[in-house]
């Protein structure tokens, strides 16, 4: 079977070289024309030997996951549905800001740790993501949107010659400048292949992005977050959610393994590793179960010792869920405690409700994985 070369880092692809014959630099040159250039056609590698090329035309494919659906909401927020095989489907969702564009993309086909809020959760693990289909993600949407915004410059030139005005803050927006890993499935469930992508993502051959524009999103695997301190200490956000134990294994299940004492000092040992990072705490908010004041001064009771920002996510609902979105008014309040409190707080705001695209909420509205893939299909197709 031929080899996928989106699957290999540049170590992996020294080996690679090697193996075939070839010299350990070639890894190099494939790297940049693979994801700097986002070729998959090895004919067009041009400052290649054309009996390399020959040769990788045999051997290897340069294959992301296939695209099955591609929808934009009304405020830019941009949806991709990409199929994982048997009837199953992951999604990356692009949000592009005046300074920045961020790729939200996901880790594994479903997740096995169950959270009560959380549409993935609730479909149970399927399987994980392979390098290919992780670092796929980022490769297929940094082509597809840089082959857009070259047609678009092409638009405006032709246009402007009409006398229309060239929207920059809108050209500004399309590039990815931030990967964050809260799409579907628990990252640090599926380590190895993680990490292997996401130095793909930090090499300077390859997307060169830097340690604190790659986010990675977990529920609080601590034996891992210690593994991804000492391998690659990227940004890291915590999905905390609760300010006590008991309520935190209501929400996420997996805290009666590492409960909030432990999640917490993993937190700190992590920030040892990054001494001028800080911890982003996810805090969904959800009416009447986590919201009151007396759970927002626990909050800030738990986490002020460390250097950390709060990110509050209105909850996105599904149907079946049980649960309420917060009021604003609420999360307001909560929101002024905290802040009060000195602790740097942000609303997440609500994006892309009208593709069901917000982070976080990826796998839509959705019961079971059976009807998961099916209905995801239809209803973008509808
Ligand atoms: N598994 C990882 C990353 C994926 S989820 C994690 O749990 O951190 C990314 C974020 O979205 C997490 O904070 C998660 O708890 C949150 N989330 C999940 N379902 C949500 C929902 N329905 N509404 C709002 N946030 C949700
Ligand atoms: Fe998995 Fe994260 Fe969803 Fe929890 S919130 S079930 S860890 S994807």
């Amino acid at each position: 079977m031929a080899i996928n070369l989106l699957d290999l880092d540049s170590a992996g692809l020294t080996r690679f070289c090697i193996d075939i014959g070839e010299k350990p630099y070639r890894a190099k040159q494939l790297l940049r024309w693979i994801h700097q250039l986002g070729m998959s056609d090895f004919s067009e590698m041009s400052d290649l030997a054309k009996a390399f090329r020959e040769k990788l035309a045999a051997l290897a494919i340069i294959q992301s996951p296939e695209v099955i659906s591609d929808h934009i909401a009304a405020d830019g927020t941009r949806k991709w549905l990409l199929s994982t095989g048997a009837g199953n489907a992951v999604e990356m969702v692009f949000i592009p800001e005046v300074n920045r564009g961020t790729l939200c993309i996901s880790s594994q086909v479903g997740c096995a740790l169950a959270c009560s809020f959380c549409s993935t959760g609730r479909q149970g693990f399927n399987r994980n993501l392979t390098v290919a289909e992780i670092i796929g993600q980022l490769w297929w949407a940094n082509k597809m949107l840089k082959t857009e915004k070259a047609h678009e410059a092409c638009f405006v030139s032709e246009s402007s010659i009409h006398g229309r005005a060239h929207d920059q803050k809108k050209d500004a927006g399309r590039a990815i400048s931030n990967v964050v890993l809260m799409g579907m499935g628990e990252p640090l469930a599926n380590f190895e292949n993680v990490v292997t992508a996401l130095d793909l993502m930090l090499d300077d051959n390859t997307y060169g992005l830097s340690r604190r524009k790659v986010t990675v999103s977990t529920s609080g695997l601590v034996p891992a977050m210690d593994r991804l301190r000492e391998r690659c200490p990227v940004a890291l956000a915590v999905s905390l959610h609760a300010p006590n134990d008991p309520l935190r294994d209501q929400l996420v299940p997996i805290n009666k393994k590492y409960p909030i004492k432990m999640l917490l000092a993993a937190c700190e040992r992590y920030l040892q590793a990054a001494p001028r990072d800080f911890i982003t705490f996810e805090y969904v908010m959800l009416d009447g179960v986590n919201d009151s004041i007396e759970h927002a001064h626990e909050l800030v009771h738990l986490v002020k010792k460390i250097p950390c920002k709060l990110n509050l996510i209105p909850f996105n609902s599904f149907i079946g869920s049980g649960y309420k979105r917060s009021s604003l008014e609420t999360i307001r309040i909560f929101r002024d405690v905290l802040m009060q409190a000195g602790i740097v707080t942000t609303v997440r705001k609500t994006r892309g409700d009208d593709i069901d695209a917000a982070c976080g909420q990826l796998a839509g509205q959705v019961l079971d994985k059976t009807r998961r893939a099916s209905r995801s299909i239809t209803k973008v197709a509808g």
